[in-house]
């Protein structure tokens, strides 16, 4: 039994920073720091973000967050009095042995939250310079065999979700706009010409906020002043489709794909939620609030995990939909195969059902 008082000790003295210092060469990025994330397969800094402020870790791809007790538990692979030791050790706080005159210390104040990052509407609206090269533009409108139908609704979803093009990276530009048309972040991204991610590039992935925090021309963005709150991809677009059920896939790519197969409409539109983080009450509120139907699209990777998280959610609503991955997918379609690939094999392969609900098995 570790003392109850030297577990608040040591919870006063520990540091995000020292403890994921300690495995790994941490990058300084304007008030927080970042490093390669040890909880997916992270080949590009920028997603996973150490706060010194809030002495957390966080993930923004694949959502792991936590406290460096946390952190030891799941990076180590240990139990909880045993990360309660490890610390004890980095602090010099003997745990096991008892102190009868020992009084803790109070606990530390949490910092008060800073503003939200908004930008301004007017970068979004700029979308369209160079968006003609644009790689997963490209591949959108060439390396998929629409019909006629499909192929009008392009250039129209490619407006809706305002999709952007970073001229001098080549990265797409997918922008998160809230229920409120707030622009508050934007998600960079690489792709090849066969539409699939480019990992392998130096700039192959990036957030707008950490890119504005890191550009010294721009000092009104300061990440010591204004907090980046990410939403949902196409959360903007409650209030175009007042009465829809909200369809919800992991990646913007496959948001785009289902958008153009089955064209966002009064009774659905699709969003995408990036990563597991985001499917929370509080990120999905504005949704949960308007008393929508949300439906859940894991991929083959996430079914489990995406199922603890609607059941978390606490709301009749919703609902996850298994189908793409498990009626829709082929042996062909390999292994790794994400939504986007059963989908694109589905439309290449001539005709798909009419509306995605002919797909939908399950009424939630
Ligand atoms: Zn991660």
């Amino acid at each position: 039994m570790i003392d109850a008082n030297k577990i608040l000790l040591i919870k006063d003295r520990m540091r995000i920073e020292d403890v994921v210092g300690a495995f790994f060469d941490l990058k300084k990025s304007g008030i927080e720091y970042t490093c390669l994330c040890p909880f997916h397969d992270d080949r590009h800094f920028g997603s996973f973000k150490i706060s010194p402020r809030k002495n957390i870790a966080k993930c923004f791809s694949c959502g792991w967050h936590g406290d460096p007790v946390k952190f030891l538990m799941d990076y180590l692979n240990i139990d909880y009095p045993d990360a309660i030791r490890w610390l004890g050790k980095k602090y010099s706080i003997d745990v096991d042995m008892e102190d009868k005159h020992f009084t803790p210390p109070p606990p530390r104040p949490l910092p008060p939250p800073l503003p939200m990052l908004t930008l301004p509407l007017q970068w979004v609206q700029r979308r369209h310079r160079g968006i003609e090269c644009n790689t997963l533009v490209k591949w959108i409108c060439t390396g998929i065999r629409w019909d006629a139908a499909q192929r009008a609704h392009i250039d129209e979803v490619l407006d809706e979700y305002y999709i952007g093009h970073n001229q001098r990276t080549g990265m797409t530009i997918f922008w998160q706009i809230d229920e409120e048309q707030r622009v508050r972040t934007g998600k960079m991204m690489l792709y090849r010409p066969d539409g699939h991610r480019d990992r392998e590039a130096r700039y192959g992935f990036d957030w707008i906020h950490s890119a504005l925090f890191r550009d010294k021309r721009h000092p009104e963005y300061d990440a010591e002043k204004v907090e980046a709150r990410p939403t949902l991809f196409g959360m903007h677009l409650l209030s175009k489709y007042p009465k829809a059920d909200v369809h919800i896939v992991e990646s913007e790519k496959t948001a785009l794909l289902m958008a153009i197969a089955y064209g966002n409409r009064a009774n659905e539109f699709w969003m995408a939620c990036g990563g597991l983080e985001m499917l929370s009450a509080e990120r999905l509120k504005p949704i949960i609030d308007q008393g929508r139907r949300i439906i859940l699209y894991p991929d083959c990777d996430g079914v489990a995990k995406w199922k603890a998280k609607a059941e978390n959610l606490r709301y009749t609503r919703v609902a996850v939909n298994t189908d793409p991955v498990l009626k829709w997918w082929l042996p062909e379609d390999g292994e790794k195969a994400d939504i986007a690939d059963v989908v694109v094999r589905m439309i290449n392969s001539h005709p798909i059902p009419k509306t995605v609900t002919n797909y939908i098995s399950k009424d939630p």
